[in-house]
């Protein structure tokens, strides 16, 4: 499960760094935000794995339109609370949950992962049953589709909106 550490010269790093939050500050709409009194006001609520490779801009630029929420393998139990928040308090009209082929969660979940720390194990313990459960809605054994990713990712997509569904107070929602 692990990656060979990245490489970095720190001092270096923070240099290049600069720039980008340079650019952010000069281009932070401060007046448009003043205006409705520094309220957010997303349009989506995004469910996504934290892959650095996944990116809530899929939506366009993600500034005030997308309330984010990210963990490893797009787990709805794993950020219950934070999705909930985005659906009911800011009252996003849009619900998304985007997983991904070859994901790093639903690889470990379907190895061995019992010597990873109690708070990774049990998050890995959540992708596994989301797998688990996307199986069970349409009859097929895990072991079954654990050479297809690409089906993977998308039986665990269905398990988060199949989970979202059964939350009560979301499910009033789509009433
Ligand atoms: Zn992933």
């Amino acid at each position: 499960m692990s990656h060979e550490p990245v490489k970095f010269d720190l001092p270096t790093l923070y240099q290049d760094l600069e720039p980008s939050l340079a650019e952010f500050e000069k281009n932070f709409p401060l007046a448009e935000f003043a205006r409705s009194h520094y309220q957010q006001h997303p349009f989506a609520t995004l469910l996504t794995c934290c892959d650095s490779r996944v990116s809530p801009n899929m939506l366009g630029d993600p500034f005030n339109r997308v309330f984010c929420v990210e963990n490893i393998g797009n787990q709805f139990r794993s950020n219950e609370g934070s999705i909930l928040y985005g659906l009911l308090h800011l009252r996003t009209p849009l619900m998304l949950v985007a997983g991904h082929n070859e994901c790093g969660a639903i690889k470990a979940a379907t190895s061995d992962y019992t010597s990873e720390p109690e708070s990774l194990s049990r998050e890995l313990d959540t992708v596994k049953e989301s797998l688990q459960q996307g199986c069970a809605a349409i009859k097929i054994d895990l072991a079954a589709v654990l050479h297809d990713q690409a089906q993977l990712a998308q039986l665990n997509v269905d398990a988060q909106i199949d989970l979202l569904m059964k939350q009560p107070d979301v499910a009033r929602l789509v009433e």
